[in-house]
């Protein structure tokens, strides 16, 4: 895009700029909007059905071979084993490389970039987080076949204790809570040990927007440095399904007047899932899968630390 001296150049007419923002405010003069500088001047095209990649953000445009996951499935399907294998890795070593990426992706970020799902890596690749591996990322999670619960916790003076602030207290089903105050999160644990110190925050579609929004991104992020300084897991479960939060724009129970968009939201996701370890986001189907999934987490010990909750979700094992 730019040259050695950092000047930008209008393709148009040869004009330099320092920035890119004062070239994307000149383009102007040539009656041209970003978007149709870009596909005019730089096009690239879905390697699926040859149509011109839209133009989201510049970032966006040049990382981006596919308008859909639907093209980029149909394309792997198309291809030759051997192509698909070079393309998915290429996509995940350029992904380390220009975001600077420790740990292997979570399902989460997978799910919410122009990637295949982790099922797919592990099948192509006889494994992911070894693959992953392979790639240098560093493995926070390992693979599980089932998630079990203990009995332990059936015992009486435990309980689930749900923050005083908590609006929607959910009602667990013959298991005992207790309000109480909660410096992080909404839902933990009576005792713990047991769940090595596991905190939930639940929330709405709408709530889980708005926490990442410009006003409250970095009273969020300061919530979850207060849970690592206590030595707590925080897992922010949302309670709408990740496909819906993809799309929230077309969600009718979503307010329209939200400016923000979803690449934006998870853009900030993904952010915070590669710098604090301790976190994770699940995303669920509704309320009642919130209450299964809070006493499912809670009543198998410490195991949700080492398995990546939304891959282990959307493949029924929790
Ligand atoms: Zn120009």
């Amino acid at each position: 895009m730019s040259d050695s001296n950092n000047k930008v150049v209008c393709k148009a007419c040869g004009k330099e700029f320092e920035t890119e923002r004062q070239l994307h405010a000149h383009i102007k003069v040539h009656s041209l909007r970003v978007v149709e500088y870009y596909q005019k001047y730089y096009p690239r095209h879905d390697l699926h059905d040859g149509k011109i990649i839209k133009y989201k953000n510049k970032e966006q445009y040049f990382s981006t071979d596919f308008n859909s996951k639907t093209n980029l499935r149909m394309w792997l399907k198309n291809s030759e084993e051997s192509e698909a294998k070079k393309y998915c890795k290429n996509l995940l070593a350029d992904r380390k490389d220009k975001k600077n990426l420790k740990y292997s992706p979570t399902q989460v970020e997978m799910r919410t970039v122009m990637t295949p799902p982790m099922q797919y890596y592990d099948e192509l690749f006889n494994g992911y987080y070894s693959f992953c591996e392979s790639l240098g990322f560093e493995n926070k999670y390992q693979k599980v076949s089932e998630i079990t619960t203990g009995k332990e916790y059936e015992k009486t003076q435990y309980s689930i204790h749900v923050d005083t602030r908590e609006q929607m207290p959910l009602n667990f089903d013959n298991y005992k809570t207790e309000i109480k105050t909660l410096s992080v999160g909404d839902y933990t644990f009576s005792e713990p040990k047991l769940t090595c110190n596991c905190y939930i925050e639940r929330k709405s579609l709408a709530d889980f927007i708005s926490t990442l929004s410009v006003k409250n991104f970095e009273r969020f992020e300061r919530e979850i440095e207060r849970a690592r300084d206590m030595n707590a897991n925080l897992i922010i479960l949302v309670e709408d399904t990740l496909t819906n939060a993809l799309s929230f724009k077309y969600l009718p129970h979503i307010s329209k007047k939200i400016k923000v968009t979803p690449e934006y939201i998870f853009h900030n996701v993904r952010y915070l899932i590669q710098k604090h370890p301790h976190i994770q986001f699940l995303f669920v189907n509704g309320r009642q899968e919130s209450k299964r999934v809070i006493q499912k987490i809670f009543f198998s010990g410490c195991v949700y630390k080492k398995i990546d909750l939304q891959y282990a979700y959307d493949q029924k094992i929790l």
